[in-house]
């Protein structure tokens, strides 16, 4: 078989969300996998709305994401297409002007409701005589251009829905071009769906519906469609839908937020599929996971606390070859002891700075039982320590106070870091160095 084509087709109107990634994703990681070539289209063929800004964030987000797409096409750049692909269903019957404005349309819509018939436009344009155009265009009239469907069930086999068919007799002729020439979603996808060669259209649920009417045109257009999967969407965690206008949700949010791009990817990719949502750490393992017949169908939820666990448990694996040089633009630059020592505790790799600042100091020191503190500095084995050193020196604190378990490493604790929580003291103290371990169990800031 061929090696898939496929596209990630969003409209630059705003930043991406977790629900976009997820089609992004599924796409790429699909070609990735295949071997295939991983098309961005952008569709902005709405000028207006369409900002380049977004559509450099997008790329943006694309790369950070580690998916970077090896072509990318821009739908404002290829009216030619759309204007050749519309003349061809013009000329073959397929496309047609109508010259109803909408509040006629309204008008009809109600009628036929009231008459208890379904409100599909009726065609009536189609019944107009060359000399009765002329007479509305000299009244100033512009057409709109309907694409003229076959009233038949479409059949399609969707990777993830399985036997799909819907009944265009039911659904009104769409309108592929408006009255001032531009042109709405349906016509420049397919043109571009042909012109790309793209053989799998992997997109959300919200388009079964439109996937019915662009067969139609595919085949009008004497083209062979492409293999559809619709996965379910992403929801909030209280079941919204989610969409551009909620910026807190956008990518760029979750990585200003310091939230790791395989989190989120592993997140975006296996909610929803047969797998157990967990960190992912690498993209080829994660495509490979990827199992079109056991995505859901119905919506997925998307919890932002789950992905702060990802996050966690991602980190807590990291390498610190990985993280070598964030950790020195953090300041952090304690080597890979550190890293082993502190990543257990990391939410994000930003939170390093809150230990390295208890290594380095200054840390002040909470004591309550000064005279526990003293015969616990006194027991304090000689440098150099290492990993053993912590052992060796609370059995000897044990053996001189006689205190165990809690009562012993808690108050150690709090004199050594301040805190009552943290990361093994085991690996701690080394780091932390005979010179400021004694200061603090003096009592001193350091
Ligand atoms: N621009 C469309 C969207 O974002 C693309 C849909 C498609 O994949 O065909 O919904």
């Amino acid at each position: 078989m061929s090696k898939p084509i496929v596209r990630f087709a969003p409209s630059p109107t705003g930043l991406i969300h977790i629900g976009n990634t997820r089609v992004a994703l599924l796409n790429a990681l699909y070609a990735r996998r295949e071997g295939g070539t991983f098309i961005l289209r952008f569709d902005d063929t709405d000028l207006e709305r369409s900002k380049r800004e977004y559509a450099d964030a997008i790329e943006f987000d694309l790369r950070w994401l580690g998916v970077p797409p090896d072509v990318t096409v821009r739908q404002s750049e290829r009216f030619d297409l759309y204007d050749d692909v519309a003349e061809r269903l013009r000329i073959s019957g397929r496309l047609y002007a109508c010259y109803e404005t909408p509040e006629e349309l309204e008008f009809r819509r109600k009628r036929q409701l009231a008459r208890g018939l379904p409100p599909i436009y009726d065609r009536a344009a189609l019944k107009l005589t060359p000399a009765e155009k002329e007479k509305l265009e000299a009244e100033g009239r512009r057409p709109h251009w309907r694409f003229l469907l076959e009233h038949r069930v479409v059949p399609w086999t969707d990777m993830i829905r399985g036997d799909c068919h819907v009944d265009c007799a039911s659904l009104s002729d769409p309108v592929l071009v408006r009255e001032d020439g531009t042109y709405l979603y349906t016509l420049p996808s397919v043109a571009d769906d042909i012109e790309l060669k793209i053989s799998h259209v992997i997109r959300g649920e919200d388009h079964v519906t439109n996937t019915a009417v662009q067969i139609q045109i595919f085949e009008a257009l004497g083209a062979v469609p492409p293999i559809f999967a619709h996965h379910g969407l992403l929801t909030t965690a209280s079941g919204e839908g989610l969409s551009k206008r909620l910026g807190h949700l956008s990518l760029r949010s979750l990585r200003e937020a310091g939230l790791e791009p395989q989190a989120v990817a592993s997140l975006a990719v296996l909610v929803g599929s047969a797998e157990a949502v967990r960190p992912v750490a690498d993209v080829d393992k994660l495509a490979r996971l990827i199992d079109f017949s056991h995505i859901s169908r119905g919506p997925a939820k998307f919890d932002e606390h789950e992905l702060e666990q990802l996050n966690a448990r991602l980190i807590h694996e990291m390498p610190y070859a990985e993280v070598r040089e964030r950790l020195a633009s953090l300041g952090a630059n304690g080597g890979e002891t550190f890293w082993n020592a502190v990543r257990g505790n990391l939410g994000k790799v930003a939170d390093v700075a809150e230990w390295w600042k208890v290594v380095n100091g200054p840390v002040t020191p909470v004591i309550e039982d000064r005279a526990f503190i003293a015969a616990a500095a006194q027991a304090l084995p000689d440098g150099p320590w290492d990993a053993t050193t912590w052992k060796a020196w609370t059995e000897a604190v044990k053996a001189a106070t006689g205190v165990k378990g809690k009562a012993l490493f808690m108050p150690l604790r709090l004199a050594l870091t301040g805190l009552e929580h943290g990361p093994e003291l085991g690996a701690l103290l080394p780091l932390i160095g005979p010179d400021r371990a004694r200061a603090r169990l003096a009592g001193q800031a350091a």
